[in-house]
């Protein structure tokens, strides 16, 4: 099948990527000329694992091919999918700019029936603006449009299996023909078990957003947990055990933590909390979650000022993890950019290690005298006066605590993602602070 595909972030170039491992042959349309020409070189401009091999064995093939031509791109697919950004506006709700850009693009450009596939984090009710704009735009009688809601659920770090062997495929339409088409589609990836949903636009729309503020909700739900057990003297890990042993709950996602970050769960709460504003409901679970986490954002930096008595001036932290969840090397809204720069206006210097996000981490902050990103995290520690980790990397589960001790002007650890044993540390003589872990306050 041909498939446009417009946007190469994340989303865009995974989906891309992998409908031409499977045979379609895919076009991916982007505004951004450094990130097309990088890729026809086969460059990778994200960290995706799986992902570099497949971008280059496709565009070797001839299956997958990038450029900034919308014309072309529109020509090029039956299908095309939109996967462009939906940042959040001045006022939280989600920025359709992109997303209406790219369907005048299409109207302008189609010369018969094209299928337009929305695959960006929309609020309900985009669809209709989708198809208004196609109309508004049109320029040939023979152009007609379908649009299709098909949200993406694919996790950041596993996004390449996700789509390969994706749990649920969300089909929202109204069209036969959509639907049979999307269903040949996807055939590849539906073959153990019919995995396609098929469902009204709105519904399509809203499940996307239910499903990553579910997913928010859980985390701040455990955050909050947390911060009673530390008042309680209770340990979050071992309630975590204790409540996901009933099924109704479960074990997955209920992890405590210095808070969630990435570019979907603050952002899709928040505009969720919009959207239902302005249909005259007040979402108080979500603003809930919402501010629940952004107060754990904070968490690790209250420790630190706390166990150095406010005195952190000239003070060195070493920082194990940056980007905003293991593999990946994304650093939007990840805790960790809170802790540097809260550190930063106390005065003291960061020392940071993360296997994937260092390149991503100087792009952000640039050159500063108060960031030192080093090549291991063995080196991270010299001379540090505590060790701080923000991110679950496998690499940092393990460590050898008697090397941190040694490394360390006097060894404490802050774990914001519990990946420690606190009796363990404090026998070897290390003072240790988790998330609530009992003795943390
Ligand atoms: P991204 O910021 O990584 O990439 C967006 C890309 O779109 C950029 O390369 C940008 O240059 C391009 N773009 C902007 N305007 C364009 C235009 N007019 N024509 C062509 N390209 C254009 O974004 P992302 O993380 O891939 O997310 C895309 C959408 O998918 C968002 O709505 C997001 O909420 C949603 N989503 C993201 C994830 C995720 O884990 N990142 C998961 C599920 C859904």
């Amino acid at each position: 099948m041909k498939v446009t595909v417009f946007g190469v972030g994340y989303v865009g170039l995974v989906q891309g990527a992998v409908l031409a491992e499977v045979g379609h042959k895919v076009v991916c349309v982007d505004v951004d000329q450094s990130k097309v020409d990088f890729l026809n070189k086969g460059g990778v401009p994200i960290y995706e694992p799986g992902l570099e091999p497949l971008v280059k064995t496709n565009l070797e093939a001839g299956r997958l091919s990038f450029t900034t031509d919308a014309k072309a791109g529109v020509e090029h697919g039956d299908v095309i999918f939109i996967a462009v950004g939906t940042p959040p506006d001045e006022d939280g709700s989600a920025d359709l700019k992109y997303v209406l850009e790219v369907a005048g693009s299409i109207a302008e450009h189609a010369q018969k029936h094209k299928i337009v596939i929305n695959k960006s984090t929309v609020p309900v009710g985009t669809a209709d603006k989708v198809r208004n704009k196609l109309k508004q735009v049109r320029r040939c009688e023979q152009a007609s449009f379908d649009v299709v809601s098909n949200p993406e659920f694919l996790k950041e770090g596993a996004a390449v299996s996700d789509c390969m062997r994706p749990d649920r495929i969300i089909l929202g339409t109204d069209s036969d023909i959509a639907e049979k088409t999307l269903r040949e589609l996807y055939a590849p990836f539906n073959r153990n078990h019919d995995k396609i949903i098929v469902m009204d636009i709105r519904s399509a729309e809203l499940t996307k957003y239910a499903a990553n503020c579910m997913l928010a909700t859980k985390i701040s739900f455990m955050n909050e947990m947390s911060n009673l057990a530390e008042r309680f003297g209770a340990d979050i890990e071992n309630v975590r055990r204790g409540i996901g042993s009933d099924a109704r709950i479960g074990y997955q996602f209920i992890y405590a933590g210095c808070g969630y970050g990435g570019s979907c769960f603050p952002k899709d709460v928040q505009a969720l909390v919009r959207s239902a504003n302005s249909a005259g409901y007040r979402a108080r679970i979500l603003e809930a979650v919402e501010s629940v986490n952004y107060a754990q954002k904070e968490k690790l930096f209250e420790y630190i000022y706390r166990h150095f008595e406010g005195d952190l001036e000239g003070r060195t932290i070493a920082l194990w993890g940056l980007s905003f969840k293991p593999n990946t090397d994304d650093m939007r809204e990840a805790s960790s950019r809170v802790l540097m720069e809260k550190l930063w206006q106390a005065g003291a210097k960061v020392q940071a290690f993360d296997p994937k996000a260092m390149d991503e981490t100087q792009r952000i902050y640039g050159h500063r005298d108060d960031l030192q990103l080093l090549g291991t995290k063995e080196s991270a520690l010299s001379g540090a006066d505590a060790l701080v980790v923000c991110t679950e990397w496998q690499m940092f589960k393990a460590p050898d605590f008697e090397l941190i001790k040694e490394r360390l002007t006097a060894p404490v650890i802050f774990d914001g993602r519990n990946l420690y044993e606190p009796d363990q540390l404090s026998a070897m003589g290390i003072q240790y602070y988790g998330i609530g872990r009992g003795k943390s306050l």
